[in-house]
């Protein structure tokens, strides 16, 4: 189990004075004009030997993303851009970093920021936050005042603005070109790439563009050393890291724990366990919604990192763990969040547009045992005509829970069109 004095995010709860007087007394500022003054080259090598990688969902190591941006500027300006744009269901950690510990994200902008070139960067916060935005902004305008943000930042000898932008809702947003068109004032849509951000991204300048946790853990990291942050998690999954656990568990919660901890024990340790105990675990989405699902038999051994729920055929994606209990209808749940992709669709490529809803008619039906059993092969087939044949990943998202879905619980989905059939069960109504 992570010890007390390991965790990064020390007011995660709330239970402590969040302002910079507070966050300092926790150790955050600390030294953070001799980290700017070790140097953009060492900053980076040090974050690549912590083999951090990407907190948001891709798992892409931090340090090398970048190193992908411009060492000599060409006459245009870097951005750091952090993503803060939280909206997978079932995804809420960096909203507590957001609302409780939001001085671990500002001074990693600054650090980050440096080290990448970059003199701006700026916050995308999703549109419902609206509690998290107000405190992030206090935070920001403290930071001000206390000259630790502006001319000089933290008296590193590095000009830096930090600006928070307020988004409107839409989910897409979180996809970083959509995210970078939003904040110049266009409509969310992602953008065909390459170019990549690192070569043109925000107002066709090199950008990198980042993950809330991804960036906050960054000045610890580098106050305590990258072997420090590298002894925790298997090889090439290394570090503590915030697990969001919802659903059929005695105690949903948020916490920071050591990557690669068994799926049973975090459930155990820090939520009560399973709704009427672990065997009666039905399902479980060990990433946010748009990763597959995994059994029983799988939870039994789950291991919470990159690799090995990618083995799996699964995820980590942004570590959201959603617990599905025996009482759940599994068809049902897949369903909405089949639902919930169409909706956010942003319309502009075919098979996303037309596969989303299609899958979500399907799907609507297959809850409700209306289907002919040829037709899950279809769906199958659909969701493979969806997947990495569009511009973003969303596409993917919308086909990836109902594969996983197919592979799992096909036989419920036969059961269920033979008993409608033989009317055997009244229908489940799909709302
Ligand atoms: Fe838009 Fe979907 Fe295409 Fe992404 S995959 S660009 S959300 S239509």
């Amino acid at each position: 189990m992570l010890k007390d004095q390991d965790r990064i995010f020390t007011n995660l709860y709330g239970m402590h004075d969040r302002s910079l007087k507070g966050a300092m007394k926790r150790g955050h500022w600390n030294g953070t004009a001799e980290i700017i003054k070790r140097g953009r080259d060492t900053i980076i090598e040090q974050v690549k030997a912590s083999g951090l990688r990407g907190r948001g969902g891709a798992g892409f190591p931090t340090g090398l993303k970048w190193s992908f941006m411009p060492k000599q500027s060409d006459g245009r300006p870097s951005y750091l851009v952090v993503n803060a744009d939280e909206s997978e269901p079932g995804t809420c950690k960096d909203r507590e970093i957001m609302r409780h510990d939001p001085h671990t994200l500002i001074e990693g902008c600054l650090i980050a920021s440096f080290a990448m070139g970059a003199n701006t960067c700026y916050i995308y916060i999703r549109g419902e936050y609206i509690r998290e935005r107000e405190a992030l902004q206090a935070a920001i305008d403290e930071c001000y005042d206390a000259g630790l943000l502006g001319r000089n930042a933290a008296k590193s000898g590095w000009d830096f603005d930090l600006y928070l932008h307020h988004g409107a809702g839409a989910y897409i947003c979180g996809e970083e070109t959509a995210l970078l068109e939003s904040l110049e004032g266009k409509k969310g849509m992602p953008r065909m790439k390459p170019p990549f951000p690192a070569g043109s991204g925000l107002y066709g300048c090199p950008t990198t563009v980042n993950n809330v946790e991804s960036i906050a853990v960054v000045p610890t990291i580098l106050r305590r050393g990258a072997d420090w942050f590298a002894s925790f998690g298997r090889p090439n999954n290394t570090g503590t890291k915030l697990f969001g656990i919802s659903g059929h568990v005695m105690k949903p919660c948020v916490v920071e724990e050591a990557m690669s901890i068994p799926l049973k024990e975090l459930l155990e340790r820090h939520c009560g366990g399973v709704r009427g105990g672990w065997d009666n675990i039905k399902a479980v989405i060990p990433g946010g919604s748009s990763v597959p699902l995994l059994t029983k038999e799988q939870c039994d051994d789950a291991i919470m990192d990159f690799d090995w729920l990618r083995e799996q055929r699964s995820g980590l994606g942004t570590a959201a763990v959603i617990v599905m209990d025996k009482s759940t209808d599994v068809i049902k749940a897949i369903w909405r969040l089949s639902k919930f992709y169409k909706h956010e669709s942003c319309g502009q490529c075919t098979p996303c547009r037309e596969g989303t809803g299609w899958m979500m008619r399907v799907m609507d039906r297959l809850v409700r045992g209306e289907a002919e059993i040829e037709e899950i092969d279809m769906l199958l087939s659909v969701t493979k005509q969806v997947e990495g044949h569009t511009i973003c990943a969303l596409g993917d998202a919308a086909a990836w829970p109902i594969q996983g879905l197919i592979r799992a619980f096909r036989d419920e989905i036969e059961d269920r069109i033979k008993a409608r059939r033989t009317g055997r069960i009244s229908a489940v109504a799909a709302e």
